[in-house]
């Protein structure tokens, strides 16, 4: 087996790895049937496709949809399965406010974690990706993305680390 190993970040590893494949972009699938030896995939913007083999990896909610739509069954646990809103903000600054942050989780009940991107080489200038907790994201995630990019910027603890720089 080939080990493969992104130098550059995890999407470069998948631009790679999709190297020569026929990909169909924005293209929503929606049904799938099983003919005599060969699956047929239809979309939304009323492509199909023909495959041998299928595997979805979209999320379970939209995988399910898609089973149900074409009349597949599965287990009916999977339906119990719940997800969470994430809300996740992209900070970016001229100075690091705490060298010694790398990665934080569970600050409080608004913050999920912060992770400095720089820290990681993602980035040359200092950024963070907050990720707000599942409960905050739950509250503000219909709200406008200015609203809720300005709560999420006031709320604990990151006021705390904003404050602790001036
Ligand atoms: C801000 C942020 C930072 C992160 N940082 C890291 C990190 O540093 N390291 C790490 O390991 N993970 C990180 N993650 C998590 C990582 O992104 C996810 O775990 C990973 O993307 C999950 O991959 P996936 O293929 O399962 O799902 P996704 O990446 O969500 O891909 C699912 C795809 O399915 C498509 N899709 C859905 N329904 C259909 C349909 N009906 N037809 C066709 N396509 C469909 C969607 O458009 C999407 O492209 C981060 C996530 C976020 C949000």
């Amino acid at each position: 087996m080939d080990a493969v190993c992104g130098k550059t970040g995890i999407i470069q590893l998948a631009k790679v790895l999709a190297r020569g494949l026929d990909i169909a972009y924005n293209c929503r699938a929606s049904t799938l049937k099983q003919r005599d030896c060969f699956w047929e995939i239809s979309s939304d913007e009323g492509l199909v496709l023909k495959t041998k083999t299928i595997v979805i990896t979209s999320p379970l909610p939209q995988s399910l949809e898609i089973l149900q739509k074409s009349n597949y069954s599965y287990d009916p646990k999977l339906a119990d399965i719940e997800y969470s809103p994430a809300v996740n903000v992209l900070i970016e600054d001229e100075t690091d406010f705490d060298s010694d942050l790398t990665y934080s989780e569970d600050l409080g009940p608004d913050l999920f974690s912060i992770c400095a991107q720089h820290k990681l080489g993602n980035t040359e200038r200092s950024a963070w990706i907050v990720v707000m907790s599942a409960a905050w994201s739950q509250t503000n995630f219909d709200r406008p993305d200015e609203q809720v990019l300005e709560s999420a910027v006031s709320s604990q603890p990151l006021t705390s680390y904003s404050a602790s720089q001036s």
